[in-house]
């Protein structure tokens, strides 16, 4: 076999880092450019982007939200309002220092996330009760400087939406939190074919200046964990370093209570190293651009062509379709769409016009099945939604799978060697053994699950009383 079109995929088990890199370029989804940690999204990636943030953007406004957009420049002396925000933000931040040849005379930050900008603008537009709540999102970039970069997974630039919203009251602020949070489960769960773990991150994990970060966290293919999303309550913090107080029915002065949540690009990781195989990337079909690729065979013959285009306008009333009648040899193409992870493959040639049947061949299985003509578009809906569950619950049985529970540091150490997962451990709730886990395992506490089990009474590190379980584990 002519090797040019084989492109070769090192495998996950012998290299995982290697394997990944090859999918995301090989794939088509992204390519390098010339800034260090900077990716350019090619047009097969902004595509997979586009359905994620078309679904996501759809629920953030269903819940009542609208979009705006903030300037992408934040002044040195805005950011510097709450301690703990700029504490928390200023080794990643990238300075401007000139416009043209001339120095500006106050530095500003290239936005690594807005808080700052909204609550200026908050304090101008928030008054009464009545101006309440404002809920707020936008679509954006954001710069952060990182050391070190992979595709998607850490970037110095990267896309997300970010959500600031503000309330009357703490429980409204505290129901907006977790809405949202459950807002990001259902386009990990529904979209995306990612179980999720909710709960709260402890003290030492939450966002800089947050009274409390919730996260969903799934598990990657390799054991590794992957913080999918973010959804923080403010409290007031943010609102008394900026001021922004409204006048109650009472007529007393008070200050908001805000949240922030955000999801990105770095989502599209998490689904290549959920999903993805030797063969390449496997895309749910929920989120997939093209759910359907048409591949003729001996496309030469006369009808074929005509056939074959005629199928995709018909089936594009029923499914995201679309077609490869280029001269490329079949072979070719079906390692390429293979690799793209599009979820099902459509053969048609001479034989099955003539018997009026086509050959359907599923991504996620590599089963092939024929069916008759006359059942196509039922069978084809029938086996997307096939396709998803079956991602879905592989992805479920995985995470079970890797998910084991420790009782003693010397057990969390040895989980962690011989099946790299989610461990679940019991935890007395002090920095000192947070911190101690991390330096002799490298793990780190992704949250505080909302579903508690009470698996012991001692704490996993020092043995004195637990207070909480939490999920620990490597993550990215
Ligand atoms: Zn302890």
């Amino acid at each position: 076999m002519a090797k040019e079109f084989v492109k070769d995929v090192t495998s996950m088990d012998e290299d995982f880092a290697q394997w990944y890199t090859d999918v995301v370029t090989k794939a088509d989804l992204v390519d390098y450019s010339s800034v260090r940690g900077s990716m350019i999204i090619r047009p097969y990636g902004y595509a997979l982007w586009d359905n994620i943030k078309n679904e996501l953007d759809r629920r953030i406004k269903e819940t009542g939200h609208e979009n705006v957009y903030m300037p992408l420049f934040i002044p040195e002396s805005l950011l510097q309002k709450e301690k703990d925000h700029v504490e928390g933000f200023a080794p990643e931040v990238a300075w401007v220092t000139h416009g043209g040849s001339e120095e500006l005379a106050e530095r500003l930050v290239v936005r690594p996330t807005s808080e700052v900008l909204f609550c200026e603008h908050y304090k101008n537009i928030i008054h009464s009760y009545r101006d309440l709540p404002k809920l707020y999102n936008q679509w954006a970039n954001v710069v952060r400087w990182e050391k070190t970069t992979r595709p998607f997974l850490r970037t110095l630039e990267f896309l997300w939406q970010e959500g600031h919203t503000a309330h009357a009251t703490d429980e409204d602020a505290q129901e907006e939190t977790i809405k949202m949070l459950n807002v990001y489960a259902s386009i990990c769960e529904e979209i995306l074919a990612i179980p999720v773990v909710k709960g709260q991150k402890t003290e030492k994990e939450k966002f800089a200046g947050a009274k409390a970060t919730y996260t969903i966290e799934s598990l990657m293919h390799d054991g590794k964990a992957l913080q999918s999303a973010t959804s923080h309550h403010f409290g007031t913090g943010f609102a008394e370093a900026f001021g922004i107080q409204y006048l109650d029915k009472e007529g007393k002065q008070q200050y908001v209570h805000q949240t922030s949540w955000g999801f990105t690009t770095r989502i599209i990781g998490a689904l290549i190293m959920v999903h993805g195989d030797d063969r390449g990337l496997v895309i749910p079909p929920k989120a997939a651009p093209t759910q359907v690729m048409i591949v003729p065979i001996a496309q030469h013959k006369e009808g074929v062509l005509d056939f074959a285009y005629e199928l995709k306008n018909s089936l594009s009333n029923v499914v995201r379709v679309g077609i490869d009648a280029s001269d490329k040899k079949p072979g070719w193409k079906f390692n390429e769409y293979e690799m793209k992870g599009i979820p099902v493959r459509l053969e048609v040639g001479p034989k099955d016009i003539e018997n009026k049947q086509v050959v359907l061949v599923r991504r996620d299985t590599l089963e092939k099945v024929i069916v008759p003509m006359d059942q196509l578009e039922t069978k084809l809906v029938e086996l997307l939604d096939e396709i998803q569950a079956n991602l879905y619950n592989k992805a479920l049985k995985h995470r079970e799978d890797r998910t084991s529970v420790a009782l003693t540091l010397p057990e969390l150490k040895e989980e962690l060697e011989t099946k790299p997962g989610f461990i679940k451990a019991m935890w007395c709730g002090e920095l000192a053994c947070e911190e101690k886990i991390k330096e002799e395992t490298t793990a780190t506490s992704r949250c505080i699950p909302f579903e508690q089990e009470q698996i012991a009474d001692k704490c996993v590190c020092c043995g004195n009383d637990a207070k909480q379980m939490v999920y620990w584990a490597k993550a990215y």
